[in-house]
């Protein structure tokens, strides 16, 4: 066992873009388990565009020079509370560092499912497939044929978005991403019938060519540009998920997006944002929507796994910067199988 523990801090506030300056790693004795508590050693960490919202001086945001938060799977050390035992794998929030002191009250027992990995926790079934889950079910409420435009697609909700609305049995599916090769990687792999680069042109003239007849749904993941563009593409009736803005988490006063009102009327759209948390209810659901297809094979994770607690800041800023396909997701050295 280890005998010292280290966390992530913030120090500074950024004005743009992060850095590596923002953050330090603060090594410490390793914590002790008070009564009624248990010590875990952190395997995977979950890092997410919502910790660039929380680097902010906003309402519960990052404290600065306190260790930061996050969703994290570890194994249980030692413990002193009969509610937990040693080798108990759990789920919880006290991320960015390699161990927590937790009370079984702040922690989820993980299902295990055969031949579905840890990693899952954190991103099909977690709260990224959660939030692609209830996107479509409970807000788009898509119906089968329904053609679906989806932005970040090649990240974790973008690729579970895309997975699930094949599954659904969604007409045609059309993505943006940040790369040609992402966004080859979309078709090849995860389902998608066409997808191009947001950065090839106008958005409208892509979006235009990609779904020439119109689309019944737009999940957006980013907000801007893509939003003004979706909103003209969209046929009568159709419907706008606002999962995130994530092309404004780096700019300071961002504008909000410009598009035509007047179409929100004449096309009676739909728009309507929400929170993963509010839909907690729904995990059960996704677990027996997801796991059967996970272990037939029908369905599949996408996953960038960065090795290493000491490459977690470099793992969130390259998220940032759309290094990832797939979820993002930092990995213990003790989890990485050995090479053959
Ligand atoms: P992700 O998509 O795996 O990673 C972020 C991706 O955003 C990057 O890979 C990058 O991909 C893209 N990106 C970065 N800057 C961009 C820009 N200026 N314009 C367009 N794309 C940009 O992250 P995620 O965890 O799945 O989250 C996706 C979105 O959902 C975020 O907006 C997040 O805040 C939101 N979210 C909301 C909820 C909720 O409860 N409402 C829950 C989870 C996530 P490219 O290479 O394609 O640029």
């Amino acid at each position: 066992m280890n005998e010292t523990a280290l966390t992530v801090h913030q120090t500074a506030r950024p004005h743009g873009f992060p850095t590596v300056e923002h953050f330090a790693f603060v090594e410490s004795a390793l914590p002790a388990p008070v009564a009624g508590s248990a010590l875990v050693e952190n395997l995977y960490w979950s890092v997410d565009p919502y910790h660039r919202e929380m680097m902010d001086d906003v309402p519960g945001g990052f404290a600065l020079g306190t260790p930061l938060e996050g969703r994290s799977i570890g194994r249980v050390i030692a413990s002193r509370t009969p509610r937990l035992a040693e080798g108990d794998v759990v789920m919880h929030r006290q991320g960015w560092r390699t161990h927590a002191v937790v009370g079984p009250e702040n922690v989820r027992q993980l299902p295990r499912f055969d031949g579905v990995p840890l990693t899952a926790f954190l991103s099909t079934l977690g709260g990224t497939g959660l939030t692609a889950y209830v996107g479509l079910t409970r807000i788009a409420r898509l119906q089968e044929g329904e053609d679906l435009f989806v932005s970040a697609a090649a990240g974790g909700v973008g690729t579970a978005t895309g997975r699930f609305a094949r599954l659904l049995h969604a007409g045609r599916l059309v993505g943006s991403a940040g790369s040609m090769a992402k966004a080859a990687h979309l078709v090849r792999e995860v389902g998608f019938d066409v997808a191009f680069d947001y950065h090839d042109g106008p958005v409208a003239d892509l979006l235009g060519k990609a779904a020439p007849g119109g689309i019944d749904v737009f999940v957006d993941n980013v907000g801007g540009e893509q939003l003004s563009a979706a909103v003209g593409a969209l046929r009568e009736f159709g419907r706008i998920v606002r999962i995130g803005t994530i092309s404004q988490y780096n700019i300071p006063d961002a504008p909000s997006p410009r598009f035509d009102y007047a179409d929100i009327v004449e096309k009676s759209i739909r728009m309507e944002g929400f929170l993963v948390s509010n839909y907690r209810d729904v995990q059960e659901e996704l677990y027996e929507f997801a796991v059967p297809r996970l272990q037939s094979g029908r369905l599949a994770l996408d996953e960038t796994l960065v090795d290493g607690f000491e490459h977690i800041v470099d793992a969130f800023l390259g998220m940032l910067r759309g290094e990832n396909t797939g979820k993002i997701i930092v990995r213990d050295r003790t989890q990485v199988p050995p090479a053959n």
